[in-house]
């Protein structure tokens, strides 16, 4: 265990360098074409996850860059963005050589009058990641972590010993480091992906994990990466089927997709990040009528609901992979109403626990 730890430090370590190596190559080239009064041109890939043609013969699942965009100091805006580029660069730089990790709103706050605002940092960050052909935690650039864990499953991330299974219904915060996850041992059936935190807490308070062996995990609403990584991260170590739970409503379909296929923003390391494996168990548009959801549940769709749906049946991937999803999002828009998923426990509070989610899963009723 020790021999693996240590491997997997002098993995990082060697990554460190070789990106320390490409900045100073970068940044050389750069001085070298202003020096010479030549306008440095920097060309950029750019990468998308869906296009907006329901039927096109695309590559948006595949991983290739869609297209370029060029920086030069020759317009204002773009040359703006290059020199945020840089100034974050050298942050980055000044991380990997003193091993040290920090938020994207740290770096924000270092250079404010300069930065502006924060997307700006953002872009930079996944600007310098396409760049130089690498993930944002290889930049040792980490957010706080936002999800949770419970369930029969157990692993470490570094000296940090994680033990679900002794008691699976109490609550973990999801590992920010992901690669330093190692040792996972799980005895699960299946992986249970919930969209809310109030939802993870109903399951964890009916100790959802003592009849049914799983393990839950939520990203408290939009999942960020380390969520996401670490998701994969299980499903490719344990091979456990996923199920993915959401709001019936144009954002828990949206979080749905991004579990599933990643962002838009994150298109460049998709990748790493998508669980193309995770199955819809619910709530589905359908399933108001099938459980008996009270009139008084349902929600009509606002204009904005409306807009949201209406763009997101266009995106390529629900055609390509999972036509029966578009379906559901279709009837959603044709009832023009929306329900949370705790409007399936009307009829009683451990609904979902006692049997909405097992039947679901038993009778496959699941996409
Ligand atoms: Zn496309």
């Amino acid at each position: 265990m020790e021999g693996k730890r240590r491997r997997l430090q002098s993995e990082s370590q060697a990554q460190s360098v070789i990106l320390l190596t490409k900045i100073k190559e970068f940044t050389r080239a750069l001085l070298t074409d202003l020096t010479n009064g030549r306008s440095p041109l920097i060309v950029i890939d750019r990468f998308r996850s869906y296009c907006a043609v329901p039927d096109a013969n695309c590559f948006c699942a595949s991983d290739l860059p869609c297209g370029k965009e060029a920086l030069t100091l020759r317009t204002k805006s773009r040359a703006h963005r290059l020199v945020v580029m840089l100034r974050v660069m050298l942050i980055v730089q000044k991380l990997l050589q003193e091993n040290k990790h920090s938020s994207k709103r740290d770096i924000y706050y270092t250079y404010p009058s300069l930065f502006l605002d924060q997307s700006v940092v953002d872009q930079a960050i996944n600007d310098i990641c396409i760049l130089m052909q690498c993930s944002r935690h290889n930049l040792n650039v980490v957010s706080a972590g936002n999800g949770l864990i419970m369930g029969w499953i157990r692993f470490s991330e570094g000296e940090r010993k994680f033990d679900c299974i002794s008691s699976p219904n109490s609550v973990h915060p999801v590992p920010v480091h992901v690669e330093d996850v190692q040792d996972i041992i799980s005895v699960a059936q299946y992986i249970l992906v919930v969209e809310k935190e109030s939802v993870f807490q109903r399951l964890a308070n009916d100790q959802f994990c003592n009849t049914n062996h799983c393990i839950v995990i939520t990203g408290r609403g939009y999942p960020d990466i380390p969520t996401r990584r670490f998701l994969r991260l299980l499903v490719e170590n344990l091979r456990l089927p996923v199920y993915c739970l959401v709001d019936c409503d144009p954002y828990g379909f949206d979080i749905l997709t991004t579990y599933r296929f990643g962002s838009m923003q994150m298109a460049y390391d998709t990748k790493h990040l998508r669980v193309p494996e995770i199955h819809w168990l619910g709530a589905f548009p359908s399933d108001s009528e099938r459980y008996f959801v009270p009139k008084q549940c349902l929600l009509p769709l606002t204009a904005e609901d409306k807009r949201k749906v209406e763009a997101m049946l266009l995106r390529c991937y629900l055609q390509r992979e999972v036509p029966q999803w578009r379906l559901e999002l279709k009837l959603m828009l044709q009832k023009g109403v929306k329900f949370e998923i705790e409007a399936l426990s009307t009829h009683a509070l451990s609904f979902l626990t006692d049997s909405y989610i097992p039947s679901k899963i038993e009778r496959k009723l699941i996409m």
